[in-house]
């Protein structure tokens, strides 16, 4: 008798043969952050890349030349083809509309994978990820009958079935935004293991929130590279304290979702880097609450802040941008009193005064909260800050 290989029948499709894939991304850089290893071992193996990129990652209309150093950078890590749907960031809602369009372009690009977000990823909180990955699923099945077609791929999944080393890509180039003084928010590629000895670069350089320094940058095409990029101020407790550098990985996103790239902001970025030497130098017991601090300090900075007409018992208004009497207007765009306190002490405080704001985990979580309440009201974009997850679990 013959006997089955059952897990030879079950073995997931070989997804490195393929010679042409479409990535299918809820915004803009879903794909680098999900899969961009993947991206690169496939672009080396000649397999040509598509990108659909069904949202533009920000509100108002689409603009596909919106980000042109990302789509250069991206095309540096392989992706060749982009293609783009009309659809305003946190809008998506319909899964069988979507899919009609994503299978319209399956069917134009005629690859053998596809691949999206994983829609049913535990506790996946974000609605354009779930709309996405699920629309691709739908849309994978309604091209059934194509015969190329073999493979759908979930990243951002738990229950990965597939593993691809990546450790190549990893040491040759690395994407990396830096925030500047000068130039504002930018992407740069460098090779940290280059083919130049003597601009190799140590990937220790790129830990989030590093402040370096650099000669200058050069342009090739659309690409910014760096010159001999060295750290100006070395962190002494952020890389090793599991606390800082929580919060570290943690500023480093939100930055990165709230700052487009472009315009210089001198006063944002001053403010920035003497936030990362004072979390450097913060004592571990109070470094807890420095997420809160920076978050409402960084209001400021983006516009989001109230007027300073705070009185006791007052919740904050943060559509009106005002401290109002909370039995006035019980409307769901309010900061409940006891966290519009809070917020109003920490925007008068130092760090240097934070051992003198003794949180509980449970305030820390409702304030927390409540501060993505109100950045919300102003940005969708908080809402892809993933790291916010692990703040409130570990905090
Ligand atoms: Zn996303």
């Amino acid at each position: 008798m013959a006997e089955i290989n059952v897990a030879a029948l079950l073995a997931p499709p070989d997804i490195l043969n393929c010679k042409r894939v479409l990535c299918v991304q809820p915004h803009p850089d879903d794909n680098e952050i999900g899969m961009g290893g993947v991206i690169y071992v496939l672009a080396r193996s000649g397999c040509e890349l598509h990108y659909l990129t069904v949202t533009n990652g920000d509100q108002g209309n689409l603009n596909p030349n919106a980000a042109p150093e990302e789509t250069a950078a991206v095309r540096h890590l392989g992706a060749s083809r982009f293609h783009f749907l009309p659809h305003g960031d946190g809008t998506l809602n319909d899964v069988l509309a979507l899919s009609r369009e994503i299978a319209e372009v399956i069917r134009s690009v005629q690859p053998e994978a596809i691949f999206c977000p994983d829609p049913w990823l535990p506790y996946e909180v974000h609605w354009d990820h779930i709309i996405t990955g699920r629309a691709a699923a739908n849309a994978f099945h309604l091209c059934g009958h194509m015969k190329c077609l073999r493979a759908i791929g979930y990243y951002f999944t738990a229950s990965p079935n597939t593993v691809v080393d990546i450790t190549d890509a990893f040491e040759r180039k690395l994407i990396v935004h830096i925030f500047t003084r000068e130039y504002g928010r930018r992407s740069y590629i460098t090779s940290p293991g280059g083919a130049s000895p003597g601009h190799r670069v140590r990937r220790g350089l790129f830990q989030p929130l590093s402040i370096l320094e650099f000669d200058g940058f050069s342009t090739r095409g659309e690409l910014h590279h760096i010159e001999g990029p060295i750290i100006a101020q070395p962190l002494s407790e952020i890389p090793f304290d599991i606390v800082k550098s929580t919060i570290a990985l943690f500023l480093s996103e939100l930055l990165y979702r709230l700052i487009k790239e472009g315009e210089a902001d001198p006063g944002l970025y001053d403010f920035v880097e003497g936030s990362i030497t004072t979390l450097d130098g913060l004592d571990s017991s109070v470094a807890a609450n420095f997420h809160l601090w920076f978050l409402v300090q960084l209001t400021h900075y983006l516009g989001y802040s109230p007027q300073d007409n705070y009185a006791e018992g007052h919740a904050l208004d943060y559509r009106a941008g005002l401290y109002i009497s909370s039995d006035e207007l019980p409307h769901t765009l309010l900061m409940a009193p006891r966290e519009a306190k809070l917020f109003y002490e920490l925007t008068h405080a130092t760090p240097a005064q934070l051992p003198d704001f003794a949180l509980a985990r449970e305030q820390r979580t409702t304030l927390l909260t409540a501060l993505i309440d109100l950045y919300g009201f102003h940005t969708e974009a908080i809402y892809s800050v993933n790291s916010l997850r692990i703040l409130s679990e570990i905090f």
